[in-house]
């Protein structure tokens, strides 16, 4: 069954004119300047891409998850993966908590900006001690009158270095269960005390910039609570669904198009006077390919269903992150091999394609941490 209706075809239509004709030409120098340029999330937000599910009284469109998938797809599509991880950061891994838990107050200030495309948002969750064990977190909240004071460290935060409001998580008690020891404040770049440490050198994803933060006792008004003091730890994981879920889409369309590439090089290709595309080697790992992009597309969808009609799909999004992140990493392997040397240098896609989608197995919760969901729900301790 085709998830999608006319109205998202619609949209599908103009995001990827909008790809063709102003991202994917510029993709090579972003990738060379380590950014994503402002004026393409202003281009963006004009257009009305960065609000697509927010509500219209603050700029947005008003529109459904699937509309969501549909930008993540078309994203994948520019062919540099760190464009679309910084514009999905900013759209559905930081800011969809200012809507969903955020006071009317908060939203009024900062919703309209961030759709529009002026305020920038990151998530900064991963601390350097500090990864998949979220509970571990060090950075520290204290309350001073109708102050909060945040201490601490935070790394790997995408959009970390040029963006303009954090969504922060910190330790604000240090008694009761770990898991009620968090919270979530909302922190604008520029705020005195906050800094960013230094911009880190990837393998991959070099157009998105991330940062190593330093909070050295950055005081922000209790206003900036976001959500509820001690439920951090619960208000995140709830959020994690989406996240993961996006990875699984972008995974999933730039896994296609690896494919795409590579059945093109294929048939262009001649060795031993022939076309590559006729040896039953190559063949047969191409039906491979195809296979697990296909299956990954559906679990992704099916997992994606679930998502927006509300139901419980914990274990279904572990499962079609786990398996598309894993799936398009095997498909990288095979694409560079099948394009022989030239799937080693860089003005080749695939190449790039190998060094940004290996993020996805670690990042947004690790393929190992999907595994202890899924195994913790089939057998709970
Ligand atoms: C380019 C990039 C961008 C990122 N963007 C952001 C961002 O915007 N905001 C943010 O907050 N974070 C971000 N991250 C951080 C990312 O989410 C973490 O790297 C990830 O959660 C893993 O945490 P870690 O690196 O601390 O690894 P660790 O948690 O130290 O894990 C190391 C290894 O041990 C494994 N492991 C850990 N625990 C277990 C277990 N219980 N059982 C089995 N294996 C286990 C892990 O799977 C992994 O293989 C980003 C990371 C990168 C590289």
């Amino acid at each position: 069954m085709k998830p999608f209706k006319d109205h998202h075809e619609l949209f599908r239509a103009t995001l990827r004119r909008f790809v063709e004709a102003e991202i994917t030409p510029h993709v090579d120098e972003w990738e060379e300047d380590g950014l994503v340029p402002r004026s393409l999330f202003k281009q963006m937000g004009e257009l009305g891409f960065l609000g697509v599910e927010y509500a219209e009284d603050y700029g947005g469109s008003g529109a459904d998850f699937w509309m969501t998938v549909v930008l993540a797809e078309e994203l994948a599509r520019c062919r540099a993966g760190g464009v679309a991880f910084s514009i999905i950061v900013h759209t559905d891994m930081s800011s969809p908590w200012l809507s969903r838990i955020g006071t009317p107050e908060q939203k009024a200030r900062h919703l309209p900006g961030i759709i529009g495309g002026e305020t920038v948002c990151a998530l900064a969750i991963t601390e350097p001690g500090t990864g998949s064990d979220m509970a571990g977190i060090e950075t520290r909240a204290r309350r001073d009158g109708d102050e909060w004071i945040i201490s601490g460290a935070k790394t790997f935060t995408t959009n970390g270095v040029y963006g303009d409001l954090y969504f922060v998580a910190a330790r604000s008690r240090d008694e009761g269960p770990t898991h009620a020891q968090l919270s979530q404040f909302l922190v604008p770049a520029g705020t005195p005390g906050l800094s960013v440490a230094s911009k880190l050198r990837k393998t991959g994803m070099l157009s998105s910039d991330t940062a190593e933060l330093v909070f050295d006792e950055v005081r922000v008004p209790t206003e900036n609570l976001l959500g509820e003091e001690g439920r951090g730890f619960y208000q995140l994981a709830s959020g994690l669904q989406r996240e993961r879920l996006l990875a699984a889409v972008l995974s999933v369309s730039a896994s296609q198009q690896a494919l795409d590439d590579t059945l093109a090089y294929l048939r262009q290709r001649q060795a031993f006077g022939k076309s590559l595309a006729e040896f039953q080697a190559l063949r047969h790992r191409i039906a491979d390919m195809a296979t697990q992009v296909a299956a990954a597309r559906q679990l992704t969808y099916h997992a994606a269903g679930m998502f927006a009609d509300g139901e419980d799909c914990v274990t279904e999004v572990s499962m079609a992150k786990l398996f598309a992140t894993e799936a398009a990493n095997q498909i990288a392997y095979e694409a560079v091999q099948m394009h022989g040397g030239y799937g080693y240098v860089r003005e080749t896609p695939v190449e790039r394609f190998a060094r940004d989608y290996r993020l996805w197995t670690i990042a947004a919760g690790s393929s190992e941490m999907m595994r202890e969901i899924i195994s913790k729900r089939l057998l709970p301790k």
